[in-house]
């Protein structure tokens, strides 16, 4: 399976990184070795001094499909969660700077935490869907899939023109504002439409 990401998808995000709203939707991929399930502790790797938290609305493509369009992007969604696109920041300007793909900043084992799944029949609308993350009880980022520059239609039908997409693949539609590093103890807890769905400890 794959893991296709969305990057910059929200423009209150982008304004924070000083980055330009896109033209086309931003991808990059994580391989499976970057999945962190079962609410397992994320630790804190070496290699880096910023590790920061992006909390973002997963989907779980339930059928394979190729050249989609936008109106039956749905079809092809399964199940979706919150997952945290985990993003080596130091290491991601740097790469940037020199005009690099940021792969190892954002690619790394355990960069992909994913909260339980909930079938794509139990959610009203897609496209304004509500999500926190709350870090120590506190609040850091209140996202809304209304929000999305690209939305989940467009994202399948740009990505499914490159990829085939298959049975299992998961995409990361991208994060609101209010991303920032996580420290050693930090208690993260992501909740769709006020319910939890992943709640996991930085070590
Ligand atoms: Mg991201």
């Amino acid at each position: 399976m794959k893991i296709i990401c969305i990057g910059v998808n929200y423009r209150s995000h982008a304004l924070e990184m000083g980055r330009p709203i896109p033209a086309e939707p931003v991808v990059f991929m994580k391989p499976d070795s970057a999945i962190l399930k079962n609410n397992k502790p994320f630790f804190l790797p070496g290699f880096s001094e910023n590790i920061h938290y992006e909390c973002e609305v997963v989907l779980k493509i339930g059928k394979l499909g190729k050249g989609i369009e936008a109106k039956y992007a749905h079809r092809y969604i399964d199940e979706l969660t919150l997952g945290i696109d985990i993003t080596a920041r130091d290491i991601q300007q740097r790469l940037g700077k020199a005009g690099h793909p940021w792969t190892i900043a954002k690619c790394f084992d355990g960069s992909a935490p994913l909260g339980k799944f909930v079938p794509l029949k139990t959610i009203k609308d897609i496209n304004n869907l509500d999500f926190t993350l709350d870090i120590n009880g506190k609040t850091v980022q209140h996202g809304n899939t209304s929000d999305l520059i690209f939305n989940i239609g467009e994202i399948i039908e740009f990505v499914s023109k490159f990829f085939t997409l298959k049975t299992g693949d998961l995409i990361f539609t991208g994060t609101p504002s209010g991303v920032g590093p996580l420290h050693k103890e930090d208690h993260l807890v992501a909740s769709l439409e006020g319910k939890p769905l992943l709640d996991f400890m930085v070590k």
